[in-house]
């Protein structure tokens, strides 16, 4: 029995998120669900955003499968999602993006992961406006939260019998900041000799990926970067519908769809579960639950490449609901 901390949070995200119980519970995996909820929704009925049990359900479980939260843009409350990432020193923010077979896109063989640094960077919540007409972020990258994040990064490609890390940055015109980082990369890459570091410049990376996706294999990269470069690849092979996540600690994890909460589509039952349904097979895989774990990854698969019951965003007609109920059935 697995004691697992559940956040539907808002927008698409109560959708998304039954669809991803309802899928893992179909692998007769017993599992105690807490339900605990956090964001606008929840200040506008009791008062608070993240209400204390939240912290004390992550706390005692330390294993959540969590549903995005809307963040107001330019004012309001700060983000709940980086909040957790950092109270929680949830340092490495895994993205795996691939391509599955069935989605037409102009890509192929898009097969790589990004490790994201996701404790510092330009999100460290550091901003002064000292007058009407300036205002200043502060960038912040140490070499402890780099070597980290970049260790993670060779660690998983030396288990994974990959070739290559590459590590983006913009150690041109951020010469200290970026520089570090970089450093920091060339540092961790002199212990694995067989694994090449690829060094390449954000906005360069932005074309590459576009044209030559499978040139990559591993990309580490600091916070803002890395969130960018998500919702690229996600481009690639085919939406913010496909790609999860997980959020890593030393002894906590957070498994959420890079997407946000959707508003232009919350409600409506049209959202793709896939996202929210592969960060919950993350979430079995780290449990040791590979088994399970690979099942609904094949399930989903193979939903996708049947084509009949797949989402809007896919080119299909089916909803939120029709699409999860033929991946149960795929199991
Ligand atoms: P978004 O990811 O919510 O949506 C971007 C576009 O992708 C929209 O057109 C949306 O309809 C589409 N999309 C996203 N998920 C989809 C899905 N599962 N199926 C089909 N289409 C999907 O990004 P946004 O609109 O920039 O952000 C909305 C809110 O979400 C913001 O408040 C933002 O701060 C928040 N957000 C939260 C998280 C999180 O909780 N981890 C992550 C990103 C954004």
């Amino acid at each position: 029995m697995y004691d697992i901390t559940l956040i539907p949070g808002d927008g698409i995200g109560p959708e998304v998120i039954d669809s991803a119980k309802q899928v893992i519970e179909a692998t007769e995996i017993d599992m105690n669900w807490d339900i605990v909820n956090a964001g606008a929704d929840v200040y506008a009925k009791k008062g608070i955003l993240v209400p204390d049990e939240v912290f004390k359900s992550i706390e005692r479980n330390k294993m959540v499968l969590k549903g995005p939260i809307t963040t107001p843009i330019g004012c309001g409350f700060r983000s709940i999602n980086v909040l957790l990432r950092k109270k929680y020193d949830l340092f490495a923010n895994i993205r795996p993006v691939k391509k599955i077979k069935g989605i037409e896109t102009p890509f192929k063989n898009i097969d790589l992961v990004i490790f994201r640094e996701n404790t510092e960077g330009l999100y460290s919540g550091i901003e002064v406006k000292e007058q009407e007409d300036e205002a200043r972020a502060i960038k912040v990258i140490t070499k402890k939260a780099s070597l980290r994040i970049i260790k993670e990064a060779f660690e998983y490609a030396q288990k994974n019998n990959k070739e290559k890390v590459a590590v983006v940055h913009k150690a041109n015109i951020m010469k200290l900041a970026d520089g570090l980082f970089l450093d920091c990369a060339r540092e961790v890459a002199k212990s694995y000799p067989h694994i090449e570091l690829q060094e390449v410049i954000v906005d360069n990376m932005c074309m590459q990926l576009v044209m030559n996706p499978s040139k990559y294999e591993v990309i580490v990269t600091t916070n803002l970067y890395g969130d960018i470069l998500s919702d690229l690849c996600a481009g690639l092979v085919g939406g913010l519908g496909l790609v999860p996540g997980a959020n890593i600690g030393r002894d906590m994890a957070i498994f959420e769809a890079v997407h946000g909460s959707a508003p232009d589509i919350a409600g409506k039952n049209i959202a793709n579960p896939t996202a929210v349904i592969l960060s919950g097979a993350m979430m079995l895989n780290y449990l040791g639950e590979n088994k399970r774990s690979k099942l609904i990854v094949d399930a989903v698969e193979r939903t996708i490449e049947e084509g009949k019951y797949v989402t809007v965003d896919l080119g299909g007609t089916a909803s939120t609901t029709e699409m999860t109920k033929a991946i149960i059935q795929n199991l």
